[in-house]
């Protein structure tokens, strides 16, 4: 392998000549105590930046084995070190001419803990980074000298300093190993339990702005003190004993006063499906790995829906058995919301007041009095919720501070005050007693299975006309898909941009390989899901980017379902 020595020399002998040049260190450079390998380099100043994998070894971490010992340690590990690693990038990092000239980047996770190809921990304690790097020039004109600083002195300076083991405390590394473990252990246990969330005491909830997801820390901030009679206690293979609220399986509903914390309380519980780093408050926030936020999307597309538990006899005589629509309404979207994730597999589902539609959630008795049945194509939430638990076990957690009619539906409900939770159940019952709400419940049959949907071939692609596949990511919430923008922004448990770019090459992996004209939807879910354990996320991208991080299936099923060009089998229609 080609020496450090040699690669300074070699950017001394480009410096002046066209960025072009660059091409000719493409490939694997030794530092002694660890390599590089810059895979990728950018074609001009203000392209892409080049593309550099380090690779330490084992010796030169020491990352010691118990700590990374099992998937959820060393997954706590390579975030807290891809964190680590951004931090002294940003800190080495020095303007060193055109555009990006002399950037060193890394793809840091946010708040959680999620698998990423940025940082590697493999199982032998090696370490592999995934960064990139702004070559230095003068407009197009390679800088040698400022080159050979970069990738001679700033890049093995910032590798050195954020991976070597005398560099860190090793109680930090064990902290975020640890945690991470016990919170995977915690969302194990709440199966045993019957349980689909756990917000542990002390918990900061709050975040710091509508904008941010850093804990609040400004201003009084109430840490959660579960209501005793919700008070469980669970014993962490690191931490030990720890109390907090069980959230039962069943229909559970979150009142209270505007501003007394609901949201943020059912907002905790949609990242819980999500670990959480040390320091973030969330930490034992935990909640079922198949919880799902659905929510009200008016404008979205829905392909070949059935909707008819909650919507049938729209005007006109559309068919909701079988529903599509490049523009569905606040009350049909939030139907196939909920459909869409039973269908991929959803155990409990969160709705919150502030984001659903009104008339979805509830028909009261003077409503049902002057509007009759016949002329109403919704049967609200409220007479379904009861079914989806006792029919199909899925559980739901329902914020409303404004209807009371939800009282008779409910197994748990618990009140927020001033940011702390009470359980009111009995107290609900009696007040549902005392004051009947006169409401008739406006079904009359089960729910009813329906058959998963099974994707016509063509209609999921890429390709653009004659042009090849093109997917092409902008930002977190949306990407395009060949001729089709996807719009994730109403999808609420994306967590980083890594995310959704593995979520988008997911959907083309799908395209190409298991969509055709016979898997279910959940069968293409679950074979993409399989092909990334079996190969990793690069499974995904073959040039062995830093910038994809793990997801869920539901993810990819809502980017799938919002593809306006989807179409599905019609339910009568012979196989093909
Ligand atoms: P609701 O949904 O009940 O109307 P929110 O959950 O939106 O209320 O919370 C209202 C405000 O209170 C938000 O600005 C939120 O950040 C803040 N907040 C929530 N929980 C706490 C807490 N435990 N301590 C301090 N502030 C909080
Ligand atoms: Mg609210």
């Amino acid at each position: 392998m080609r020496t450090h020595e040699e690669l300074r020399r070699a950017v001394g002998a480009l410096d002046g000549r066209s960025y072009k040049a660059y091409k000719s260190i493409e490939g694997e450079w030794s530092f002694g105590s660890f390599g590089i390998r810059i895979d990728h380099v950018q074609a001009d100043p203000f392209a892409e930046p080049t593309r550099v994998r380090a690779f330490v070894p084992p010796d030169m971490a020491r990352i010691p084995e118990p700590m990374r010992h099992g998937r959820a340690r060393a997954d706590g590990i390579a975030a807290w070190l891809a964190r680590r690693f951004a931090r002294v990038a940003d800190l080495e990092s020095k303007a060193r001419g055109t555009g990006k000239s002399g950037l060193i980047r890394l793809n840091a996770p946010g708040q959680e803990v999620l698998r990423q190809t940025a940082v590697q921990l493999g199982p032998d304690g090696s370490i592999q980074a995934r960064f990139t790097v702004g070559l230095p020039a003068y407009g197009r004109r390679i800088r040698g000298k400022a080159a050979a600083e970069l990738l001679c002195e700033d890049v093995p300076a910032t590798i050195w300093r954020a991976l070597r083991w005398d560099q860190y405390d090793p109680a930090e590394l064990r902290t975020h190993a640890e945690t991470n473990e016990d919170a995977e252990y915690l969302r194990e246990w709440l199966s045993e339990l019957g349980l689909v969330a756990f917000v542990g005491d002390g918990a900061i909830l709050p975040r710091a702005s509508g904008v941010s997801a850093l804990p609040l820390r400004s201003g009084p901030v109430v840490p959660f003190d579960s209501p005793p009679e919700l008070r469980v206690t669970a014993e962490l293979p690191n931490r030990g004993r720890i109390t907090g609220m069980g959230v039962p399986e069943g229909v559970t509903l979150v009142v209270g006063g505007g501003f007394h914390g609901k949201s943020t309380l059912l907002q905790a519980l949609q990242w819980g499906v999500y670990n959480h780093r040390p320091g973030d408050g969330r930490e034992f926030v935990v909640s079922s790995a198949s919880t799902v936020k659905v929510r009200a999307e008016d404008g979205r597309s829905v392909s070949g829906v059935d909707i008819s538990p909650f919507i049938a006899d729209l005007p006109l005589g559309r068919d909701t058995r079988f529903f599509s629509t490049p523009n569905a309404s606040g009350s049909t979207s939030q139907a196939a919301g909920i459909l869409e994730a039973v269908e991929a597999g959803a155990h409990t589902l969160l709705v919150d007041e502030d984001t659903a539609a009104t008339n979805f959630m509830i028909r009261d008795h003077r409503m049902q009095a002057l509007v009759p049945k016949e002329l109403e194509p919704i049967t609200p939430f409220i007479d379904r919720v009861r079914q989806l638990y006792d029919e199909h076990g899925v559980s739901s957690v329902i914020v409303v501070g404004g209807s009371g009619d939800y009282l008779d539906v409910a197994d748990t409900v618990i009140a927020m005050e001033e940011y702390t939770p009470r359980l009111v159940t009995a107290k609900a019952r009696q007040i549902a007693s005392i004051f009947p709400t006169g409401r008739v419940s406006e079904v009359s049959g089960p729910m009813g299975r329906r058959p998963p949907r099974v994707p016509e071939p063509g209609s999921v692609s890429a390709r653009h006309g004659r042009r090849s596949a093109n997917v092409r990511l902008h930002g977190r919430s949306h990407f395009r898909f060949g001729a089709d923008d996807i719009d994730l922004s109403a999808v609420e448990q994306l967590a980083s941009v890594s995310q959704t770019r593995a979520v988008a090459l997911a959907l083309l992996l799908a395209s190409e390989r298991f969509v055709d004209g016979q898997h279910t939807v959940p069968q293409i879910l679950g074979l993409v899901l399989e092909e990334i354990d079996r190969r990793g996320l690069d499974a995904l991208d073959s040039r062995m980017v830093g910038d994809l991080a793990e997801f869920r299936r539901f993810e990819l099923a809502a980017a799938l379902n919002r593809l306006r060009s989807l179409r599905v089998r019609a339910p009568d229609a012979p196989s093909t």
